[in-house]
């Protein structure tokens, strides 16, 4: 397949995972090499709590068309920090463990949610650049990505995007918007006027809907996460403790900063970039698209439309039109 013509962005590919993830990385790299990295070379970045193996990187070296680069993260981005109570952290995780909340018990799932809330974009090898795309283990794509979305972020002035959207599980997430309306009165400055509340919240602030932008697929801006805005935003979230004494998800995290720090047209919906992960489909409305793209997924199984997701919302709130023949697929 031919290298496509035109500038690239600087950007990279970015994926979390432990050496024993290696397969179904291998996976996923398959998936968005074949349907668009072939064609364009972009580099991918491999984070880890622990060193990579050489398994790990020979695998994944091998089936990526760009440079790939394989980093540490500090301890100090994935531990407990001094103002958390341990005991008090513990007793959160065997009470949720009794309610079988998921992942209720796991410390390493709480680091991996802070990690990628507040420190993933820090992280010296990306420093280097951007934009950033997150793909995780076991992911698929099932259409041809036939141009740049990068390129799409930089030249449309987009900052976050995302294919899925649904509601959080309440439990975990108890005291988020505390924090969050707290953070609000601390820093004003940070809300920009023409923002997604309404995505967010159905009484103008007042309560979380929980509605979030599903964070295993992520196109953005690693500037806007680097900024001071999203900066202040994190550190009021870690102070309060959510990542440990609830089980706050870096989802609903990234998306209420989308939501109140970004003007409403700097998110964007890829309504063409086709994914699964466990257990949501969006597959793209509209035959053509489908058919133009070479799609493999059932229009069926596509998330977009039904009850529990969150997308229609953000289509009324920015007045668009939803793609032809989404009525079909409610
Ligand atoms: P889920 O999608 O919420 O069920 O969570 P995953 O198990 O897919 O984890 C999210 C991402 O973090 C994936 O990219 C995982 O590979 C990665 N991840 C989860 N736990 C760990 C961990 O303890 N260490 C490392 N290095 N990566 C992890
Ligand atoms: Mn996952």
């Amino acid at each position: 397949m031919e290298t496509a013509p035109g500038p690239r962005m600087n950007a990279t590919f970015v994926t979390l995972a432990r050496n024993s993830d290696v397969w179904e990385v291998a996976r996923s790299i398959r998936q968005v090499e074949d349907r668009f990295n072939k064609r364009y070379h972009y580099d991918w970045v491999f984070l880890n709590d622990k060193p990579f193996d050489d398994e790990f990187k020979k695998v994944t070296s091998s089936l990526i068309s760009g440079k790939t680069h394989y980093g540490i993260i500090p301890e100090e981005h994935w531990s407990f920090p001094d103002h958390i109570d341990l005991d008090k952290a513990k007793a959160v995780r065997e009470d949720m463990a009794k309610k079988k909340i998921i992942y209720g018990d796991s410390i390493s799932y709480r680091h991996m949610c802070r990690f990628e809330s507040g420190f993933f974009y820090r992280q010296e090898l990306m420093l280097n650049y951007d934009y950033y795309w997150r793909v995780e283990p076991s992911v698929e794509y099932f259409c041809d990505i036939h141009y740049d979305p990068f390129r799409f972020m930089h030249e449309n002035n987009k900052k976050y995007s995302f294919v899925l959207s649904l509601y959080e599980y309440a439990e975990t997430i108890p005291t988020l918007w505390d924090s969050t309306k707290k953070f609000m009165r601390e820093h004003p400055e940070h809300i920009v006027e023409d923002n997604s509340m309404k995505f967010l919240s159905d009484d103008g602030g007042e309560t979380y809907n929980k509605c979030h932008f599903w964070s295993n697929f992520e196109v953005g801006s690693l500037n806007w996460l680097r900024s001071k805005a999203y900066g202040d935003f994190f550190e009021t979230l870690d102070q309060d403790g959510g990542f440990f004494y609830e089980r706050w998800g870096d989802a609903p995290v990234h998306s209420i900063a989308a939501g109140l720090l970004l003007k409403k047209d700097e998110v964007h919906f890829f309504n063409d970039i086709a994914y699964y992960h466990v257990p949501f489909t969006h597959c793209p409305t509209g035959e053509e698209t489908r058919q133009e793209l070479r799609c493999h997924c059932n229009p069926k199984n596509n998330f977009d439309w039904k009850g529990y997701s969150c997308t229609s919302r953000y289509f009324d709130l920015n007045n668009l039109d939803k793609p032809d023949g989404w009525e079909k697929q409610t």
